[in-house]
């Protein structure tokens, strides 16, 4: 096992975009629209459920996940109770755990629905404005410009809002493996690099999440992928872009 190229498998959201604002915009919208006959919510401030929404955006994995953070965020406003950090974690998971999933599934449609509408109705730069590249991406490009590598996306998000998205950017990328890739590997990242990391005969390569879990739970070396768990991203980690941003370096050859 050595290295022919540089291969980089980045995760999207959190890694290569802040993401957090447009998420949390779409989502309240779609949860407007799930909720549109309860005319109780018509006093909810957007401003203040969106900012509570930006701080646990670290808890979401999934795009039904952000209906129980609005959900959740929406009620304490209307009961005008304070949220506290430790409750409102076990509060979420628990809504996770126990949402009805036909719920769920109706916020996952109208999601994506009301994204698309978005996007198409927002001029690029505006879109771009709520999805800025991180610094750590923008650092990223310029360093791997002159060097043999390859830059894998491998993201929880579907595949066509990442095109957009590079589309503006302007990243060389080699392949995206969004949402539905994932479907055919047990919703699992490790088995979906571990079947390309052997079509590249294992050759080493480095992995960059956000998600502790993610990137904690499983074997990597014996896939010959070192794993980075970017601090800037959405977890409670310090930002290490720069000691990333140093190692990168280090590997490229
Ligand atoms: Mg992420």
């Amino acid at each position: 096992m050595g290295k022919i190229k540089n291969i980089y498998y980045l995760d999207f959201d959190g890694v290569m975009a802040d993401t957090a604002k447009e998420c949390i915009n779409t989502s309240f919208f779609s949860w407007f629209r799930i909720n549109k006959n309860k005319k109780k919510y018509l006093s909810v401030t957007k401003e203040l459920v969106l900012k509570k929404a930006l701080k646990f955006r670290y808890l979401v994995t999934l795009p039904e996940h952000y209906y129980c953070l609005i959900d959740l965020l929406v009620e304490k406003e209307l009961k005008n109770e304070e949220v506290n950090d430790n409750d409102f974690e076990k509060n979420f998971k628990q809504k996770v755990a126990c949402e009805n999933i036909k719920t769920l599934n109706k916020f996952k449609t109208v999601f994506f629905r009301t994204r698309k509408e978005r996007f198409s109705k927002k001029p690029n730069s505006e879109w771009l404005a709520e999805n800025p590249p991180t610094k750590f991406l923008k650092k990223f490009k310029e360093l791997i410009k002159n060097y043999n590598s390859e830059v894998i996306i491998v993201s929880r998000k579907d595949k066509g809002s990442i095109l957009a998205w590079l589309d503006e950017i302007k990243l060389n990328f080699s392949e995206i493996y969004g949402n539905e890739s994932l479907e055919n590997f047990n919703k699992s990242k490790f088995f979906l690099i571990k079947n390309l990391q052997q079509k590249q005969n294992l050759n080493d390569a480095i992995f960059i999440d956000d998600s502790p879990e993610e990137i904690n739970q499983e074997d990597w070396k014996s896939i010959s992928i070192t794993p980075i768990l970017a601090g800037w991203g959405y977890n409670h980690l310090e930002d290490n872009t720069n000691q990333v941003l140093k190692k990168i370096k280090e590997d490229l050859r």
